[in-house]
């Protein structure tokens, strides 16, 4: 584990890019959540990621590049809102996919003839990526089906053992993974909603929407994102969200605790520093504050995670439809509690 939380560290960073050159992994800070790193144009080395994480081998997997020039190499094809895009929000949260060229392997993209790629805005991964020679595959450095690590921590959880080195860069600045805008066809559409969204994009380039599929609980609808059709970021104990109107989620909640009180069990509650107050049994931890909804982005997953170590019978969480981010949350909160919501009255 190298520490580099007070900056890039230099004499570390060429060793960590000769792992990636080798065809070796290296965990990352980015500033959405934690990657688990390998030479991109390296079908072997992709390989090696989803051995680690144990993840499905048609999820393909986001390409990380630190200079504009490095897209030309990997996209057939860059569709003008493509470059308006990038140059609003690169380097930043927001993946673009692109019909590939032949140099991106297969291993990389689940099998598809697209690529998705990213420019991450951290100067540990850009560092990273460069010493590592320019391309670097990665995915969050989670165990496949876990939350994503925001920690360095919450990477060794999952990782130790069969990693070759991980980055410790503190913790991360937004918490959820990046947005994805597929550009290949006619009208832009967003795989998954991030910290750059729908009305964000739209200043940008028009209308965009949010993939059908994402919205909607039918199972013949397919994600077009492969990777979201699975399971992920789930906690061990079951995890339900209770929504409405806040008084009524608050009791809502309160019964459902005393409940498994009542049978002996402990239960963990979602609040935010609002809420924390009002409820009288159970673990209770506070996500964020509403009034800063980035707060609650940056907190889930290590709340998740916080809960396994508890070993609480049953979750409850809040639901959190804020204004900016609100979609992005819901949508892995939603996905975590494997679409368990109560309505509150
Ligand atoms: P992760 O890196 O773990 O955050 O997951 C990457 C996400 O990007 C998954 O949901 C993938 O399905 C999606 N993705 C990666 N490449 C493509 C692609 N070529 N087309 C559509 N979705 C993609
Ligand atoms: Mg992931």
């Amino acid at each position: 584990m190298w520490n580099m939380t007070s900056g890039v560290d230099e004499a570390a960073m060429l060793q960590a890019g000769e792992i990636i050159r080798k065809g070796g992994l290296v965990a990352f800070p980015t500033e959405t959540v934690y990657g688990l790193g390998a030479n991109a144009l390296d079908a072997e080395a992709a390989a090696k990621i989803y051995a680690a994480k144990g993840r499905p081998s048609d999820n393909p997997l986001i390409v990380h590049i630190a200079d504009f020039s490095a897209l030309e190499a990997i996209a057939e094809e860059i569709p003008e809102a493509a470059m308006k895009l990038a140059k609003a929000f690169w380097p930043g949260p927001l993946t673009m996919i692109f019909r590939k060229k032949d140099a991106v392997p297969y291993g990389t993209t689940g099998g598809l003839d697209t690529v998705a790629v990213r420019m991450p805005d951290h100067p540990v991964a850009l560092a990273l990526i460069r010493a590592g020679g320019g391309y670097i595959a990665a995915p969050s450095a989670n165990t496949s089906g876990r939350p994503s690590p925001t920690k360095a921590s919450h990477v060794a959880d999952d990782m130790d053992g069969k990693i070759d080195a991980i980055i410790d860069g503190g913790s991360v600045g937004i918490g959820l993974e990046s947005t994805i805008v597929d550009l290949t066809e006619k009208n832009p559409v967003i795989l998954r909603p991030g910290y750059i969204n729908e009305e964000m994009l739209g200043k940008i380039i028009g209308p965009v929407h949010l993939d059908e599929a994402l919205l909607k609980d039918d199972p013949n609808l397919r994600p077009k994102a492969p990777g979201m059709k699975y399971r992920h970021y789930a906690p061990r104990a079951s995890l339900t969200i209770v929504e409405g109107e806040a008084e009524a989620v608050r009791r809502k909640i309160n019964e459902l605790v005393a409940q498994e009180s009542a049978k002996g069990r402990q239960a963990g509650i979602i609040a935010t520093d609002e809420s924390a107050a009002f409820y009288s049994r159970g673990i209770v931890k506070s996500v964020g504050t509403r009034s800063e909804e980035i707060t609650i982005a940056a907190h889930l997953y290590s709340i998740l995670r916080e809960f396994d170590e508890l070993e609480v019978s049953k979750i409850y969480s809040e639901a959190f439809e804020t204004p900016q981010m609100g979609q992005a949350i819901m949508n892995r909160l939603i996905k975590a509690a494997g679409h368990q919501i109560l309505h509150a009255e």
